[in-house]
């Protein structure tokens, strides 16, 4: 119970496709991740394609690198385990050598697989000098010497993808372990607009509902913040609903909810 999921290629649920935007982001996992584990026989000559060990995903909170994690897994074809540096060193204090060991063995056996670091700074940042906890020390040598140990056949089957929002707090060591460094950006305008069309595609909008007007209007929003809007947003038109029905209103047959507009987003802002 150290990891917090494990989860086979089918059941995560999620795909590229109900990821909006970062294009580039996803044709670069394409190559580095998805290609390599299903197709290694592609990947096993010479020494220039070889499939990486690691790749890790920075950048601002909510950009959607957890989401990418599990997408990623899916379109690979990969077991999912996922766990997350600041449990690991807080509830694990001890037993490093055991649970990473056990960790790996358990990762062979579900091969093709991804391990997800999630906060990979808590549990692989810099060394912390004289106040650094000997747990996370011990913890985090162990985890690189077993990391380190992959043998070359689980290596192709075994990728360690670690997120963080820190990138500069990671260790030297790990940096160099995680060859491959992918920065998700805030979306601009125009990826605001495709990540607001996935939110949206299900909800009853005003006709000629302009995405555009609204992507401009959130400058600086992650997709994390855009989804919070959206269902904020979607609570307008229910609390109207319900405001009218509590003042003896339209208590006759199934209740209707008007179409979102533009107002309720920008009144939920
Ligand atoms: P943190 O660094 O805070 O852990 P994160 O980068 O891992 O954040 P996620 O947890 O993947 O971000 O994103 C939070 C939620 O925001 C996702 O569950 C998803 O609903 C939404 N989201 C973020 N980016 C996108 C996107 N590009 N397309 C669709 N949904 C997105």
């Amino acid at each position: 119970n150290f990891v917090s999921a494990v989860v086979p290629p089918g059941e995560i649920g999620v795909k590229f496709d109900d990821i909006g935007a970062l294009e580039d982001v996803k044709g670069a996992l394409n190559e580095l991740v998805i290609l390599p584990m299903r197709r290694p026989e592609l990947f096993s000559r010479g020494n220039l394609l070889r499939p990486c060990k690691g790749v890790l995903l920075f950048g601002p909170p909510g950009t959607g690198k957890t989401l990418l994690a599990k997408a990623l897994a899916t379109e690979a074809g990969a077991n999912f385990i996922s766990i997350t540096g600041s449990t690991l060193t807080s509830k694990w204090f001890g037993d490093a050598e055991k649970l990473t060991k056990a960790l790996f063995s358990f990762a062979s056996k579900l091969a093709p697989v991804i391990i997800f670091v999630d906060e990979v700074d808590s549990l692989l940042g810099a060394r912390g000098g004289a106040f650094e906890h000997e747990a996370t020390r011990r913890m985090r040598n162990e985890f690189m010497a077993a990391w380190d140990g992959l043998r070359s056949k689980d290596s192709q089957r075994i990728l360690i993808l670690g997120a963080t929002n820190r990138p500069f707090d990671l260790d030297d060591a790990v940096i160099r372990r995680l060859p491959r460094r992918i920065y998700v950006d805030l979306p601009d305008a125009v990826n605001r607009a495709k990540i607001l069309k996935i939110f949206l595609a299900l909800e009853n909008l005003e006709p000629g509902f302009q995405f555009e007007t609204l992507a401009n209007a959130t400058e600086g929003y992650s997709g994390s913040d855009l989804k919070n809007l959206c269902i904020s947003a979607a609570y307008r038109p229910v609390q109207e609903l319900l405001d009218e029905e509590k003042k003896g209103g339209r208590t006759d047959g199934a209740p209707i909810l008007r179409p979102l507009n533009l107002d309720d987003f920008i009144q939920s802002k």
